[in-house]
């Protein structure tokens, strides 16, 4: 699981390892995003929440993620990115992976200082068609994904006022978070204020598959 605050960069390290891994990246955002831009009655309220910087309710949220993740074969490994979000939603993470005898192996915590979360969300677009973030630099047109082509637009929840709302939402609800993993032992830190390839060597390294003196550098 890849958990930290809201512009840390955990779908750009959950795509790079999911394409390395060939596993399933299980992103609650993208999961509602997908839903809005479907206008299906779950994206819809959904948005009212997000577009606020709120939690979308546990009510809303646990079943949707828990449907995707208990739909694998135990034996599939995943990137989870975005939940859980809260202590509630921990604990239902828990048992549920617990009944499929398969528990989460680490909770890679990538730690980002606020005055940057709140640069880089400002000027954050996402590509309508495939989710890849990109830097705009102020005044600069969006233009199209680096990625695939297709549209970039900024999301109605990376305008400021929603971005404080986000954070102070991540400071009170998810932070606590990692005491629950640090306990369980699950717990690795990355700073994600670098590159994202240095970043990305982190994270292996936090899980456990490159050593310091890796070749991958
Ligand atoms: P993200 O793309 O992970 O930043 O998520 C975008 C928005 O979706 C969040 O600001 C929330 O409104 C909503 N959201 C995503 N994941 C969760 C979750 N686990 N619990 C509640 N709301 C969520």
């Amino acid at each position: 699981m890849l958990f930290g605050p809201p512009g840390a960069g955990k779908g750009t390290q959950a795509h790079l390892l999911t394409g390395e891994l060939q596993v399933p990246h299980i992103s609650s955002g993208d999961l509602f995003r997908h839903n809005l831009k479907e206008k299906t009655p779950l994206g819809l309220r959904a948005s009212e929440y997000m577009s606020q910087g709120l939690l979308v309710p546990d009510e809303v949220t646990i079943d949707i993620i828990l449907d995707k993740v208990l739909s694998l074969e135990s034996e599939q490994g995943f990137i989870l990115d975005g939940f859980p979000r809260n202590q509630h939603q921990g604990e239902v993470l828990e048992e549920a992976l617990e009944i499929r005898s398969r528990p989460l192996d680490k909770v890679v915590y990538i730690d980002v200082p606020e005055p940057e979360l709140i640069r880089r969300l400002g000027g954050r677009y996402i590509c309508r068609e495939c989710q890849a973030p990109h830097t705009v630099e102020p005044g600069a047109a969006a233009g199209n994904c680096q990625r695939c082509g297709k549209q970039l637009y900024q999301r109605d929840d990376d305008r400021p006022e929603a971005v404080r709302k986000r954070i102070e939402v991540y400071r009170s609800e998810t932070l606590p978070m990692l005491d629950f993993y640090r306990q369980r032992g699950l717990l690795a830190e990355v700073d994600g204020v670098d590159t994202v390839n240095a970043v990305y060597i982190g994270v292996l390294r936090a899980l456990g598959w490159v050593s310091k003196s890796s070749d991958r550098e």
